[in-house]
């Protein structure tokens, strides 16, 4: 038998783990709370219709809202607790900014639980794919990545892209976030088994396992029952940013995505492993996603910890139970390309991660020194420091021709500019600028 073999790419960093606090502990359910804020427009910028009224006690699971349209999803209680009002929460929006959302707020509320044992009341294996998709549209499930959208959705994209190859992205490859690496380690057979009822739903023939050759010890629960469901771990190494969709597609499939474009237009689909979960929770036990597994971690938390949270916990609050320093620069998913927390901030299903990191160095950008550091570390390739001469002489059509649309958005080359230039976010500009410039010709 010929084994395949996986490859690496160009570019990239070996970034430091630091994971140290959370890697070996396992999940925790949230502490107490007093309230929460649940969004209404997780997915959509338009709201679900509220069906409860103020003083009205809910019941965890309960439907409070809902969905007006195909691509909105009905939402439930996340905990037992009071309707106190209605107000407005911040969600992240792409690519780096935050959206306003309806929310339901809730006090008098239950102790939040963490992840129990669940008995299976659904056989998916025995249901037809129509069956199937009804029963994940009847829970109203979401993609738990930041780009989230409806999950009936994104199976349905599969479908229409013919996808044949289905990867559950565990690489989880940057400093400090432990929370899909948890759920594996913890609760490995309801990952796989999840990420088995997606590989039917969209009918991809081939399904792979993706994880970081340095934790596959912990994740013996997942792989043993990954073989008997087809799907095929594969342990990669780490360097930085092998978890990105379309990198980690080439290295897979040998796949190249085009620049601008995603990976279903090659055939792939990637998921991650807290849909997987949810998925299964769903489909087969019949629990509504309503939390999901949050790190909260950087050198200024004293407590670093990954909590099961409910949706609509107040990012403060969170922070504040794991004794984040007041001082900090709080960051909302990864180091490298997560964004600046703002007030009013509210955990959702994108929410893997929150970060409270050394405060900024007050030290301006300085001028470019040629030392081609960026360039040589991307991994898309691009002359990033020619790509910085553009923005700032504001040549769109050149950065055009410098093939601008394939940059990843991975961070690297901020990360190390010599002259702290932003260079991930003049490059994304410049890639707005493209497509506005070409949405108008
Ligand atoms: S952010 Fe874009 S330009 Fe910068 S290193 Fe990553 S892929 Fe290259
Ligand atoms: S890393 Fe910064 S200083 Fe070096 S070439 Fe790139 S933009 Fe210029």
């Amino acid at each position: 038998m010929v084994r395949p073999r996986f490859g690496t790419f160009s570019g990239g960093i070996d970034l430091a783990d630091e994971k140290d606090g959370t890697i070996d502990s396992p999940v925790a359910p949230a502490g107490r709370l007093k309230r929460i804020r649940v969004p209404l427009a997780p997915v959509d910028t338009n709201a679900a219709e509220p069906t409860v009224r103020i003083g009205q006690h809910v019941s965890r699971g309960e439907l409070i809202a809902e969905a007006l349209s195909a691509s909105q999803v009905n939402i439930f209680a996340p905990l037992a607790g009071r309707v106190s009002g209605f107000c407005t929460v911040m969600l992240p929006a792409q690519p780096t900014g935050w959206r306003e959302s309806p929310a339901v707020e809730l006090t008098d509320l239950d102790h939040p639980g963490n992840i129990e044992p669940l008995t299976e009341n659904f056989d998916s294996l025995a249901a037809d794919d129509h069956s199937l998709r009804l029963r994940i549209a009847e829970g109203s499930l979401v993609t738990f990545n930041q780009s989230t959208v409806s999950l009936s959705e994104w199976i349905a994209s599969a479908k229409k892209a013919d996808v044949d190859t289905l990867i559950a992205n565990v690489m989880e490859n940057t400093p400090f976030v432990t929370a899909d690496h948890r759920l594996l380690a913890e609760r490995g057979l309801e990952v796989v088994r999840g990420l088995a009822i997606l590989a039917r739903a969209i009918g991809a023939a081939r399904v792979i396992l993706a994880v970081d050759h340095r934790r596959i010890d912990d994740y013996r629960s997942a792989v043993a029952p990954a073989r008997l469901y087809g799907i095929n771990h594969i342990a990669l190494a780490h360097k930085y940013p092998i978890g990105a969709e379309a990198i980690l597609t080439k290295v897979l499939t040998r796949r190249r995505v085009r620049p601008g474009a995603d990976s279903l237009q090659v055939g792939v689909a990637v998921t991650d492993a807290a849909t997987c979960h949810a998925t299964y929770r769903w489909v087969a036990c019949g629990e509504l996603p309503t939390a999901r597994v949050v790190t909260v971690a950087g050198p200024k938390v004293n407590k670093p910890v990954n909590l099961l949270v409910p949706f609509g916990a107040g990012v403060e609050d969170i922070l504040e139970s794991a004794e984040a320093g007041s001082e900090s620069r709080f960051v909302y998913g990864s180091a490298m390309t997560g964004r600046h927390l703002v007030s009013g901030a509210v955990v959702s299903s994108a929410t893997n991660a929150l970060l409270a990191m050394e405060p900024t160095r007050r030290q301006s950008p300085t001028q470019c020194i040629r030392c081609g550091w960026c360039g040589d570390n991307c991994p898309a390739r691009i002359n990033v420091a020619a790509l910085n001469d553009d923005f700032e002489l504001g040549r769109t059509a050149a950065a055009q021709r410098k093939n601008a649309q394939a940059c990843i958005e991975c961070g690297i080359c901020s990360y190390v500019c010599p002259a702290r230039l932003p260079l991930m976010q003049r490059v994304r500009l410049l890639k707005q600028a493209i497509k506005r410039e070409k949405i108008n010709v």
